[in-house]
């Protein structure tokens, strides 16, 4: 039997650590997604920044909100007779440029705070001023749109 002497040592990479390092890194990392807020149910579909997908400059999750309620819907979670876009909704990415964290949400989402935390404290987002919480033309629902100034 023949002794290799110049055999290269193993060197561990960072994409070889233990799997179980690998479970807690990826279980602190923020997350990106997608929210609904019905019948005072908070319901999110999110991913972990690193394997969110980039469309520009922004990190972002890969589903819409018509895929998510239609899988919902499915599960018999939510109302088969409502519409995705009748529901406060709201999503959450990241800027690659700002390194920000934006969190888009519906005027009826925004104003109950509880749920606001809810959602920071869920998709492990950083504080102000790395995430930035606001309203956006997308997520209006058809409550928000009958009152004007809106
Ligand atoms: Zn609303």
């Amino acid at each position: 039997m023949t002794t290799r002497r110049n055999a290269v040592p193993k060197v561990a990479k960072v994409d070889e650590l233990p799997e179980q390092m690998e479970r807690i890194f990826t279980a602190l990392l923020p997350e990106v997604g997608i929210v609904f807020l019905h019948a005072g149910c908070l319901w999110v579909d999110s991913t972990p920044v690193d394997d969110a997908i980039l469309y520009d400059e922004v990190l972002t999750h890969d589903k819409g909100h018509d895929v998510f309620w239609g899988e919902l819907k499915a599960r018999g979670a939510v109302a088969k007779d409502i519409e995705y876009d009748e529901v406060p909704r709201g999503r959450v990415c990241y800027s690659t440029r700002s390194r920000i964290y934006h969190v888009y949400l519906d005027r009826c989402i925004l104003r109950n705070e509880g749920m606001v935390r809810q959602i920071i404290r869920t998709m492990k987002l950083p504080s102000a001023p790395l995430t930035v919480i606001s309203t956006d033309s997308h997520y209006r629902c058809p409550g928000c749109m009958s009152q004007p100034g809106e």
